[in-house]
This record gives C-alpha cells, sequence and structure tokens, in this order.
C-alpha cells in the first residue's frame, strides 16, 4: 500500500497522480479462511481490519452481496455521539468516539471527522428533565455533556428559532462537545484499504445464500453465490438483513427491520456549524462540507426490506424542520434515499457469540450504528478472536432478551440516532 503523506501527493503531483495503485483489489474467495465477515458495511470491514492488525488474523474474508459500504454504511447522515443514559450505552458508545479521534492516522486515510458538536433540543418540562437527567449520568460516566439555556443554543447554532410563540418551543438544549460527523464513504473505504494492506480478502457482487453447520451443529461454513466458502470462525454484520442471515443457521432473532429515511437540500454557504436533533419532532440536521443540509427522519411505521421510505414521513421531518428553522423554508430538497435498519426491542445492538459454536454476530444498530463503527469492528473482533466477548460488549448478548437484563434505551430517549 503507498501511505498518503505530503511528501507521496507532492511526487505524484508531478506525474499528474498516475501511480497510485488501486485502494483494494477484487478479490476471488478462496476455498478456506480462518474468519469470514458476512456484511462489508462499516462495522464488517472495521472487525477484519482489527482481527488482522491486533490479533495477527489475516487470513479473513468480508463477503458483500452488493458494493462495499452500499448498506447503511453510506446511507446514513453520520451523527457521532457517546451521551446514551445507561452505563453500559455509555461505554460502548464512547469506546467507539475514543477510537474515531485516531481514526484517520490509524487507517492513513481521511474520514473527515467533524468534532463540530451536537445539540439536543428540549421543547418541552418532559425533555428538559430527561435531559439533565443524560447529563448527570454521562458526567458519572466520564462522557462530555453540558446544558445550555435558549439564547446559549441559538448563540451556538444561529439558525435556531428560540422566540417562544413557535408549536415546539426551545426551553434548552444538551451539548455533548465531542460529537459530530465523519464522511461515511470514506470511513467504509479507509477500513477496506488497510484491512487489504494487512492480507484480509474483499469480495463484493457474492451474496451468502447458507450457513454450513457439521454434525456437532458448530459453524462449517458458507454457501455463497459463487460456491461454498469453509471456516470455522463467521461473524455476521449484515445490518438490516441480519434476521435474515441468521435464519440461515437455523437462528430465530429478536429483531425488526424498518425502512429509514434522509434526504439533503441545494448546497449553500456555510451556514450550520453543528448538529442539531430534535427528538420530539423528530428532525435532525448537519451541514455537508458540500454544503448540502442533511436530514434525518425517522423509521417508517411498517417493517419492509425496501430501502426506500413512504412520503409522508419525509413531509412530517420538514414541517419540523421549517418550524424550529425558518430560515430554511424555502430551500428546495434535492436527494432522499432510504435504508434498512434492524432494531432490537430495546434498541439496543447485540454483539457477541451466538448458540451455534463459531457464528457471531454484530446486529441491532437500528437507527444509530454509524457512530459506533470503529468501537463495534474492534468489539466483534475481539469477541471472535477470543471466542469471549470483552467486557465492554458482554452485557450485549442476545441471553438479555430470555433474562430481562434490557438496556433500554428506547425508553430512555425515546429515539435511538
Ligand atoms: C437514513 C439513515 C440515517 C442514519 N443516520 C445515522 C446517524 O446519523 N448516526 C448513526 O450513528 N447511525 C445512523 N444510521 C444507522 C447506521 O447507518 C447503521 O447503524 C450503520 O451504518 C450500520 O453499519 P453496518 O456496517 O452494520 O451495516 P451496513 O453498512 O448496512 O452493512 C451491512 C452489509 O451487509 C450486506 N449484506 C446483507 N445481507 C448479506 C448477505 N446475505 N450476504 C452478503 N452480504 C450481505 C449488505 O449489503 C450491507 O452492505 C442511519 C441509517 C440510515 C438508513
Amino acid at each position: 500500500m503507498k501511505r498518503f503523506s505530503g511528501f507521496n501527493l507532492i511526487g505524484e503531483a508531478f506525474r499528474s497522480h498516475q501511480g497510485w495503485p488501486e485502494h483494494w483489489p477484487d478479490k476471488a474467495p478462496k476455498a478456506s479462511y480462518d474468519a469470514i465477515i458476512v456484511g462489508a458495511g462499516g462495522h464488517g470491514l472495521g472487525a477484519a481490519y482489527y482481527l488482522a492488525k491486533k490479533y495477527g488474523i489475516t487470513n479473513v474474508a468480508v463477503i458483500e452481496k452488493g458494493w462495499l459500504g452500499g448498506g447503511n454504511t453510506g446511507r446514513n447522515t453520520t451523527i457521532i455521539r457517546s451521551n446514551y443514559l445507561y452505563d453500559e450505552s455509555a461505554h460502548l458508545y464512547d469506546h467507539a468516539v475514543k477510537l474515531w479521534d485516531g481514526l484517520s492516522q490509524d487507517l492513513n486515510y481521511n474520514i473527515m471527522y467533524s468534532k463540530r458538536g451536537v445539540l439536543m433540543l428540549a421543547h418541552n418540562v418532559h425533555d428538559v428533565q430527561s435531559f439533565k437527567r443524560h447529563i448527570h449520568a454521562n458526567r458519572l460516566n466520564g462522557v462530555d455533556n453540558e446544558w445550555l439555556t435558549p439564547e446559549e443554543c441559538k448563540a451556538y447554532c444561529p439558525p435556531i428559532d428560540i422566540s417562544p410563540r413557535t408549536r415546539h418551543p426551545v426551553l434548552g438544549g444538551a451539548l455533548q462537545r465531542r460529537g459530530g460527523t465523519a464522511r461515511h464513504d470514506s470511513v467504509a473505504w479507509g477500513y477496506a484499504r488497510a484491512a487489504s494492506a494487512l492480507g484480509v480478502d474483499i469480495i463484493q457482487n457474492c451474496a451468502v445464500t447458507g450457513i454450513r453447520r457439521g454434525a456437532d451443529g458448530a459453524i462449517e461454513g458458507v454457501e455463497t453465490e459463487r460456491g461454498f466458502i469453509a471456516s470455522r470462525r463467521v461473524g455476521v454484520s449484515a445490518a438490516g438483513s441480519t434476521s435474515l442471515v441468521m435464519k440461515m443457521a437455523g437462528l430465530d432473532f429478536p429483531l425488526e427491520s424498518y425502512p429509514l429515511q434522509a434526504l439533503v437540500s441545494e448546497p449553500v454557504k456555510p451556514i450550520f456549524p453543528c448538529v442539531v436533533m430534535s427528538n420530539t419532532v423528530h428532525a435532525y440536521m448537519s451541514q455537508s462540507d458540500k454544503g448540502e443540509l442533511v436530514i434525518g427522519a425517522g423509521t417508517d411505521q411498517y417493517t419492509s426490506y425496501s430501502q426506500r421510505g413512504a412520503f409522508h414521513i419525509v413531509e412530517h421531518t420538514l414541517a419540523a424542520i421549517c418550524e424550529i428553522f425558518p430560515i430554511f423554508t424555502r430551500m428546495r430538497m434535492l436527494r432522499t434515499w432510504g435504508g434498512i435498519v434492524d432494531v432490537t426491542p430495546d434498541r439496543s445492538p447485540i454483539l457477541g457469540k451466538t448458540p451455534v459454536k463459531g457464528l457471531y454476530v454484530n446486529c441491532g444498530w437500528g437507527t444509530g450504528g454509524f457512530k459506533a463503527t470503529p468501537g463495534a469492528g474492534d468489539l466483534l473482533a475481539y469477541t471472535m478472536a477470543h471466542d469471549e466477548p470483552h467486557k465492554i460488549n458482554a452485557p450485549y448478548n442476545l441471553d438479555r432478551f430470555r433474562n430481562g437484563r434490557l438496556i433500554d434505551e428506547a425508553a430512555a430517549a425515546a429515539v435511538a440516532h
């Protein structure tokens, strides 16, 4: 792999940048691997990278049914934060936020992590009490979060309307300054390039169609569109399609898959300095480096694998955006798209071992797994390398839906982005 460095950039400038090698080669599958990851989203590619880098397991294949990063990784609104209520969640998401910090250097790839702050607006007394509780809980866990008055919200993000006449008046906000955004495609590309340089095979356009188990029930490998590939260790990181893949191994998973939409406006000059979320009216927004306002909506109310959402959801979101930011009322929207998110009953992920020996899973991130990408990859790799979960992901086991030890962020926040 030729490193991106000032020296190499200058050298390449003299020959029209013709000397850069391809980021990763498209590989044909081998007959067997030490480990297989199903799904080349950020989480799966991250797991492959950390397996190779931290644990020396380099004979690894990442198998992707479409193109790398074409799932939720390339479709999300890229909000990064770790100000979740429960201790388990704060540990999990802050593990990821700490990794985001040095990721560009680690991967030698600019993932454009921008710590511009995530401001969550409070519109009623319940919001105020709930956010203040979050702030106290976060601080006890060493996670930054602070309360802003309406005037301080306005000073931090001038387009917000804080006049008391609106239907959803701004009563204050919780600000996590370390929160922000990163460039989603770069995250997938950076992990793919770095993993490939360590020997990982990335196999695209090759759907996993079956999971083969031996007489003892343990994993033997995966059936794919390009034939059988043997491995005693398979990690499934297939987001919205997880329950379909786990069914191939004979496992029922407590997941529902919903369409989730996002949209962008026409590009404008820099006007929106941070990320603003409004859970009560269910709308959130940031501005991309291209100048587009990036807007997120809620999930559809019905389950589906359609990768596109219902129009009335977008309409509802834009009505809320226009109310909180009247300055944007005359903006035109350019594109809208959808992904399929995998949602658990408590809105927290499942990350660990399964009842099938050699089969591991990372799923249930629902509407909020982009922020966890480096952490999820790291912890899936740890779990696969040790055949035991790390203490951070140990609570995120499948058994919690039997023994009732839920991590109920849905009840805590009513939104999970
Ligand atoms: C519109 C939208 C907005 C969002 N906004 C945010 C946000 O602001 N912040 C945040 O933190 N999160 C957000 N999310 C959630 C976030 O995108 C996901 O939780 C995260 O990207 C999941 O990453 P992943 O790598 O697990 O999944 P994916 O990127 O979806 O990767 C899974 C891969 O598995 C592949 N696959 C599936 N089945 C098979 C098979 N049988 N064989 C081979 N491959 C298979 C898929 O093709 C896919 O590429 C959003 C999601 C959407 C849709």
